[in-house]
């Protein structure tokens, strides 16, 4: 089953992926962490990545399909693959369908998460990461403390901020986000691909929801 995850920044994606990941075998693809990776690795792609993202801005087309196309054909075999933060535009979303369509293979669902800009705000400021990259559990202070302040819970790594989790550089993804994803979102409903949950900061349901809502595509399948 291939899934694309769509929502804004700090809407879930993360932990819905993490959560089919560790309960599906589904491999999890996210495109910020490729960049992210190149960045720490100081490669050009890095490096030209880096520019637009500091400043929430979309990295060109061009580069992320050209990175993604150079990496997909590693999870040929994999149980499926759970896109996150990929595709963000319809020029993206034709670009995954014809690579899926060359491994003989197509986007299953388009699964949409729903929150407010104020609680993505909320959330994604107060977000932490787990510094190792093969555990990446995903705490909020707010919602998901760590048990110990500064440790993930899992693997006993220090947690990061990420550099793009302050007010300033979410209120431009989020308009950006906003840009882009009403044409996504209508390209997936056109296909009759999209599920949508509604999700708030204040209850922490992202779990309880991706469960649900495996139980129920798959007792519908
Ligand atoms: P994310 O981790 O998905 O929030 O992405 C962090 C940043 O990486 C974004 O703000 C963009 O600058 C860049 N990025 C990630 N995925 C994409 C994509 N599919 N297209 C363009 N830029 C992306």
């Amino acid at each position: 089953m291939n899934i694309v995850l769509l929502g804004g920044p700090g809407s879930g994606k993360g932990t819905v992926s993490n959560l089919l990941e560790k309960t599906q075998n589904i491999a999890h693809i996210a495109t910020g962490d490729m960049f992210r990776e190149e960045i720490k690795n100081e490669t050009e792609l890095g490096k030209k990545a880096q520019e637009f993202m500091n400043k929430g801005m979309l990295v060109p087309d061009e580069i992320t399909i050209n990175m993604l196309k150079g990496k997909i054909n590693q999870y040929k075999n994999a149980n499926g693959v759970v896109f996150d933060g990929f595709p963000r535009n319809r020029n993206q979303a034709e670009a995954l369908e014809k690579m899926l369509e060359e491994m003989g293979q197509k986007v299953d669902v388009a699964l949409y998460l729903d929150m407010p800009d104020e609680d993505i705000i909320y959330r994604t400021v107060k977000r932490r990461i787990c510094s190792n990259k093969d555990c990446g559990e995903i705490y909020n202070l707010e919602f998901k403390k760590p048990k110990q302040e500064g440790i993930c819970d899992i693997c006993g790594s220090k947690l990061i901020q990420r550099k793009d989790d302050n007010e300033e550089t979410i209120t431009n993804r989020l308009k950006v986000y906003h840009e882009q994803s009403k044409d996504l979102i209508k390209y997936y409903e056109e296909k009759k691909l999209i599920y949508r949950v509604e999700l708030h900061a204040n209850i922490d349901i992202t779990e309880e929801m991706t469960k649900e809502w495996l139980a129920n595509y798959n007792s519908n399948r």
